[in-house]
């Protein structure tokens, strides 16, 4: 039924009126409590209303912008940029969204995610503009920390690995182009596990980030230098001309590498290894051209002369063979490939053995015999060293026990320690294997070389200090091959030194050696400590040491390192 009522009529008008003024009021609260931002604008964009959040958002009162065009909030460069954005995005369904850089009033940055609506008028055309955006600093900052994280190396801020691959694809795309050559240096640090294991993480740290800004100041801006980890460097050398140049540059890294380092009050000292391997001779992607350039650098190290090492084909046969060695070594122990074998150590006063020195042997099940020379180095690379050498000093103080048990007399057994097996836990672990024995303390010795002393750390000597407490003995190997002076032995509780191989050989014909050597003997009954000769390979040897003092001999000589039953039967021959 239709109403025809006019009184009716008129009150449902008013009702209608009315509803339609509370879905206003509806919207503007809506509006004006919106957590976005919302500005709406005219057809030539100019503020006609804003919100509460653009005012907390922004930093403008709403009365500041009333009639200003929104281009108050981008840069002047952006303004352009964002025109252009719009109108492109602001097709068919009048809406643009995306990311925008705006300015806060006080002229900070204020990165948002907007929204652009445009309001047609009845007859279709944009009638004015809603603008709808939210604060995305946080988001960013925790997207840039994320990019950081991901591309970054904490300590040196260089970039990383992952990154490093990227900005490398890129320079090769770009000398693909031009024909030029890339050059990839790879560097590692000599001996710096060395530098850990005396000075600490930190200290060492503080030496892996001043590489990194020795390495920036030295390369050009277009060279990359990233931290592969450890104390392992890589740089890209992009728009070369000839092979040679990055051999020069490799060249200048190592010389201002080799300026001194000050640590405390100490002056270090340091080398690197570096491997060059060049784009497209030596490999026409990235992965190859790391994987080159890392076997060049061990190619490098392994000469050990100080000068950069070109990658060429024949090399990577060898890091094979270094690869299997490793694999190989990881699975000796469990396989029981290892045996000790014990040199004895002949006293030139009494003629009887007082000791031996445990030797570590790898009787490799194809390669027959692998000398520790070859081993050794690797072990101490992967960290095998310390299972390894675990087990050394294990079998050692068993062997120790077994000829105790079966009367023979008593001698002490010399270890023979890596640097890498230091650690403030190594008394308590030695002290423990003692015990388990059963075995004096004093009847194992542990040879350390006076490389492993030179930077004296105090960790290092407070763990020699704990082995002296415990009654280990221990003899400073190798002598005369490092720095050691006589004030500073006197620092650690040393009970023999053993004068280096390379001094005895000479002796008694060549001048030099047996000075040498006669120093070493005078120096070391100043210092009360007893001295053994190693590698005394004849009599006139013997008998020159014996004059001069020397208390002990090991060598070919007298006797060649031997399994356990030989030197056994060696002992009661000789001690009897
Ligand atoms: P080193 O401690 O200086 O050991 C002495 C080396 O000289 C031994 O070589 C020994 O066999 C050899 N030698 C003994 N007498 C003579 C001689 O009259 N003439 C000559 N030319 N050589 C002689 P080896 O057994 O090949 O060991 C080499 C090095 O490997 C050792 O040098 C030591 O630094 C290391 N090494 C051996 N066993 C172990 C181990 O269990 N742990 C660790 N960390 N290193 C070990
Ligand atoms: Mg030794
Ligand atoms: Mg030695």
């Amino acid at each position: 039924m239709a109403i025809t009522d006019p009184a009716i009529t008129s009150c449902l008008d008013l009702a209608q009126q009315l509803a339609a003024t509370e879905q206003l009021r509806v919207q503007a609260r809506i509006f004006e409590r919106n957590e976005q931002a919302v500005v709406v604008t005219d057809n030539d964009e100019r503020i006609l209303a804003s919100n509460q959040a653009f005012t907390r958002l922004t930093g403008y009162a709403s009365g500041e912008v009333l009639g200003k065009t929104a281009a108050i909030l981008l840069t002047q460069g952006e303004r352009s940029l964002l025109r252009a954005k719009i109108c492109d995005g602001l097709g068919s369904d009048g809406e643009w969204s995306g990311e925008l850089d705006f300015r806060r009033a006080n002229g900070d940055a204020l990165p948002v995610w907007a929204v652009i609506v445009a309001a047609r008028d009845p007859d279709g055309k944009a009638g004015s503009y809603w603008l709808v955006f939210s604060d995305m600093t946080e988001r960013k900052e925790s997207e840039r920390q994320i990019y950081r994280l991901a591309y970054y190396d904490s300590l040196t801020a260089l970039p990383n690995r992952d990154l490093f691959r990227l900005l490398l694809d890129k320079l090769l795309s770009a000398a693909q182009r031009r024909h030029t050559h890339v050059a990839v240096l790879f560097l590692d640090l000599d001996r710096f596990k060395h530098i850990v294991d005396s000075f600490g993480h930190t200290q060492a740290d503080s030496i892996l980030q001043e590489v990194s800004s020795r390495l920036a100041a030295t390369l050009r801006e277009q060279d990359i230098v990233a931290r592969l980890g450890g104390d392992e460097f890589v740089v890209a050398l992009p728009d070369l001309i000839r092979r040679e140049q990055a051999g020069q540059v490799a060249r200048k890294v190592l010389a201002r590498l080799a300026e001194p380092f000050f640590l405390e009050r100490h002056e270090i000292l340091l080398s690197a290894s570096i491997g060059i391997s060049v784009f497209p001779e030596d490999g026409r992607d990235t992965e190859s051209l790391l994987k080159n350039a890392e076997v060049a650098m061990y190619r490098a190290k392994k000469r050990g002369s100080n000068s950069p090492v070109f990658y060429s084909q024949e090399m990577n046969q060898r890091s094979f063979e270094q690869l299997k060695l490793e694999g190989g070594l990881r699975r000796a122990s469990e396989r029981g490939e290892f045996h000790l074998v014990y040199q004895p150590q002949l006293d030139l006063v009494s003629g009887c053995i007082t000791g031996a020195e445990a030797l570590l042997r790898w009787q490799h099940p194809d390669h027959g015999l692998i000398p520790p020379a070859e081993f050794i180095p690797v072990a101490e690379e992967t960290g095998l060293i310390n299972p390894i050498g675990e087990w050394v000093i294990d079998t050692a103080c068993r062997q120790i026990r077994e000829w105790q048990d079966s009367g023979l007399p008593g001698v002490r057994v010399a270890v023979n320690l890596s640097a890498s097996q230091f650690s403030a836990s190594l008394p308590k672990k030695v002290v423990g294997i003692i015990t388990r024995h059963g075995i004096p303390s004093d009847s194992l010795d542990l040879e350390i070389t006076e490389s492993m002393l030179m930077h004296s750390a105090d960790s290092v000597v407070a763990m020699m200090r704990a082995f002296g407490a415990a009654g280990v003995l221990m003899t400073l190997d190798d002598f005369g091959t490092g720095y050691s002076s006589l004030s500073y032995l006197k620092r650690f509780p040393i009970d023999h030194l053993k004068i280096d191989q390379s001094f005895v050989r000479g002796i008694p014909g060549d001048r030099d050696d047996s000075a040498i050597a006669r120093a070493i003997i005078g120096m070391a009954q100043h210092l009360r400590l007893s001295v053994i000769a190693e590698g005394v390979e004849t009599a006139s040897q013997m008998e020159f040491l014996r004059g001069a003092g020397c208390d002990g001999i090991q060598g070919y000589y007298f006797s060649r390192p031997l399994v356990a039953g030989d030197f056994a039967e060696l002992l009661l021959q000789t001690n009897q």
